[in-house]
């Protein structure tokens, strides 16, 4: 690597030690030109192996591209997709594997998607698990309804027990809301085809 203040291509290592848990080796460097120090990180490249065999990198930007098309007119921030990417990365490197599938990578992002917004994660998994009819855009939102029923089960019964009352307000506006969304999501779904044959019997409606 060359020095990063005179461009000199040879430095010597004074200092390794390991970073980031082991993750990483760290080493500290003197120039042999200009003798100033500097140093240099080496990580694990985590590589994705596509369908037709070939690998890239893990890229976080690509996360984002993908997931920020499936969050069109929803209120979901580029800091909330950055936060998204990097929840989905950490999950992909706690498996310790130099290499994972692209589908590991799309299973990864669909939890993190879920609790970011309903919406777009019935549109992602739509594509992601190749939805093909109402049937199965049906399953998911049973799925998500009851998810979100348990939910708010969970929050009155916490409620209740610190207030001794009940108040469910809001569920009426929320359904109705829930119920369009849905629609929009039926008619719009489904042409584009990126439906490879996955998805098809594994775990929808989980
Ligand atoms: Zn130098």
């Amino acid at each position: 690597m060359f020095c990063p203040y005179c461009r000199y291509p040879d430095s010597r290592v004074i200092d390794s030690r390991t970073a980031e848990d082991g993750a990483a080796i760290r080493r500290r460097r003197s120039c042999q030109e200009c003798g100033r120090r500097f140093t240099t990180q080496e990580t694990v490249i985590l590589m994705v192996a596509k369908r037709s065999g070939a690998t890239e990198p893990f890229n976080r930007d690509k996360i984002v591209r993908g997931v920020r098309r499936a969050c069109q007119g929803r209120p979901v921030t580029e800091d909330q997709l950055a936060i998204l990417a990097q929840r989905v990365e950490e999950v992909i490197r706690s498996r310790g594997l130099g290499e994972v599938p692209s589908q590991e990578v799309g299973l990864a992002i669909l939890g993190p998607l879920r609790q970011l917004d309903e919406v777009a994660y019935l549109r992602f998994a739509s594509v992601y698990r190749g939805f093909e009819s109402l049937a199965d855009f049906e399953a998911e939102i049973s799925s998500l309804r009851a998810a979100r029923e348990a939910a708010r089960e969970a929050a009155r019964d916490a409620q209740s027990k610190r207030l001794g009352g009940s108040d469910d307000a809001t569920a009426h506006g929320l359904d109705e809301e829930w119920l369009a969304a849905g629609e929009v999501l039926v008619r719009g779904g489904n042409g584009s085809g990126q439906g490879n044959g996955n998805g098809n019997g594994n775990g929808k409606g989980t």
